[in-house]
């Protein structure tokens, strides 16, 4: 078997089209969706996340913001930003890029951000009504992608066993409660480092999300016959035959192609789509200050 590809940069240009229209109908009435992208230091990674950001705000006539501040900046002036943000009418979205420095409490900063403008769907309030089951806040991107991604692709849920293997914040856990949200219908189970028998685990799944943050951990041998398999890893590895000396390896072997239905590739899958579902809460939080 060789799997069918979870083509992440096709679906995010569809989800674009759609987003274009609505931006236009904003534009229509007026207002101009705004995202403000606050980076703090020089980690070179997160620049890179960034500038794609602002990219795709451009080609979706999204207006943004760019504040770049030092890796010294204290955690009181950040904290500033985002209060005078969250006051500012003309910005409907807030994202601050993570990792901040260590001297940063995250958590705390992302608290901060009025949960109607937090676009990365971290806020407790956002995460809270995910937990009710609630589709009325923001939704955290890189979840809402991978969910876009199989609905894209035409994959039933319903009644399937899914296997989310990490438990972040920012992915495995709300990966695992939308797979589990009624409409989705998965039956989830999340797994993470002190699961027992992680291989056996896996291998019970007819969808597997991986998003630990190991290059190549999923081999074929834990992979169901035509199970559907997506990668969230982005992984940096040392590539001496590149010029640059790395490329980015998901968390899941290439080879499991060979096993299952359908895979996500890395670059090109999950992320893509997790750019196209901030761009996508952006349109949202604008059109929900200027409602029909
Ligand atoms: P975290 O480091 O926050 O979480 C990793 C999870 O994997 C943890 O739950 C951890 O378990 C688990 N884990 C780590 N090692 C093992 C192991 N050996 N066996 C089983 N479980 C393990 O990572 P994130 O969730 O933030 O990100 C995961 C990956 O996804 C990274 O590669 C990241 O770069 C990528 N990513 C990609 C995005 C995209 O747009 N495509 C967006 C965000 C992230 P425990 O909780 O027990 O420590």
């Amino acid at each position: 078997m060789s799997a069918q590809r979870l083509d992440g940069r096709a679906c995010a240009t569809e989800v674009e089209a759609e987003l274009l229209d609505r931006v236009s109908a904003l534009k229509a009435k007026g207002v101009e969706p705004h995202l403000a992208v606050v980076i703090v230091g020089d980690d070179p990674a997160s620049h890179v996340y960034v500038n794609s950001k602002v990219k795709t705000c451009g080609r979706l006539k999204i207006r943004s913001t760019h504040i770049a501040l030092p890796s010294s900046t204290d955690e009181a002036t950040l904290e500033q930003h985002i209060r005078e943000l969250n006051q500012r009418k003309d910005v409907h979205g807030i994202l601050v890029q993570s990792p901040l420095p260590p001297h940063m409490d995250e958590e705390a900063l992302t608290d901060l951000i009025a949960p109607e403008k937090d676009v990365d769907g971290f806020h407790p309030e956002n995460l809270g009504r995910l937990v009710q089951g609630r589709t009325d806040g923001m939704l955290p991107c890189t979840p809402n992608g991978v969910m876009r991604m199989l609905r894209w692709a035409n994959i039933d849920l319903v009644g399937k066993r899914a296997v989310v293997l990490g438990r972040s914040r920012i992915v495995g856990m709300p990966a695992a409660l939308l797979l589990a949200a009624r409409g989705a219908d998965a039956t989830v189970t999340v797994a993470h480092s002190r699961t027992q028998g992680l291989e056996a685990v896996c291998k019970e799944a007819d969808v597997l999300v991986a998003a630990v943050g190991r290059p190549d951990m999923v081999k074929p041998s834990w992979v169901k016959p035509g199970a559907v398999v997506v990668d969230v890893g982005i992984n940096r590895v040392e590539d001496t035959t590149r010029e640059r000396g790395w490329r980015l390896a998901g968390d899941v072997d290439p080879d499991v192609a060979e096993v299952a239905s359908w895979l996500s590739p890395v670059p090109g899958g999950v992320g893509p789509m997790t750019i196209a579902m901030l761009m996508e809460n952006t349109v949202r939080a604008a059109e929900s200050v200027h409602p029909e």
